[in-house]
């Protein structure tokens, strides 16, 4: 018997770079499942989705503000037939970037979040070392109100001392479990290390399965 369902064998092959959109009008169709990462500048969002899909340049590492105000749409699959789609969204929070831009983007974001039927869940990192922080809140709010399924993944694992793991990992848990959409537990990872890979490639699996 022939096994269609995929697999993780997916994060080794294509992955296809669609488009960058500025605008809710730019969107791909939606005729393919799409989950989403969002997070904090810096934290680690473009080095997660590099490891994940064992390359190094999918997502831009490092990037400045100037370079992510779009929604980057990827493809994953074979180029005639792609299986899902990855977004990688703009990272938020940060600080230095200029007020009228931050508002531009911020908008993308949330009217994306709120809109989008054919979004099955959104990967939403924080930092291992820093947890839940203010500026994560708005997002949050959002797609607990959109009812907005959503994953928090914790992102640096390696950053912390593995005596402190387990606790800064509940105390992230904690911090999200009473919120409507958030998806329970959370995943723990270190794109350095590779903790947690497999487990988050195979929670998008069944994601968009
Ligand atoms: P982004 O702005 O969210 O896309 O974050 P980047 O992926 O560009 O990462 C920001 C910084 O954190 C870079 O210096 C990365 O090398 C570093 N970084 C990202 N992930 C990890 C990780 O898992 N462990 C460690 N030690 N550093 C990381």
């Amino acid at each position: 018997m022939t096994d269609t369902s995929p697999d993780t064998r997916l994060f080794s092959g294509p992955v296809t770079f669609l488009k960058g959109a500025v605008a809710i009008a730019g969107l791909p169709s939606d005729d393919l499942p799409e989950i989403a990462f969002a997070g904090r500048s810096n934290v680690g969002k473009s080095s997660l989705i590099n490891a994940l899909f064992h390359r190094k340049t999918l997502a831009r590492t490092s990037n400045t503000p100037g370079r992510t105000q779009e929604l980057n749409f990827f493809a994953v699959g074979p180029q005639e037939d792609p299986i899902f789609r990855l977004v990688d969204m703009p990272g938020y929070g940060y600080a230095e970037a200029p007020k009228k831009k931050v508002g531009t983007w911020t908008g993308l974001i949330h009217a994306y979040l709120r809109g989008r039927s054919n979004l099955k869940r959104v990967y939403l990192l924080i930092d291992a070392r820093h947890g839940v922080k203010a500026t994560d809140t708005p997002i949050l709010d959002t797609l607990d109100a959109s009812a907005v399924s959503y994953h928090v993944v914790a992102t640096k694992l390696d950053k912390v001392k593995p005596d402190a793991r387990e606790a800064q990992i509940e105390r992230i848990s904690d911090a999200v479990a009473k919120r409507p959409a958030a998806y329970p537990g959370i995943i723990a990872t270190s794109s350095v290390s590779g903790d947690g890979l497999d487990d988050l490639r195979a929670a998008i699996l069944t994601a968009v399965s």
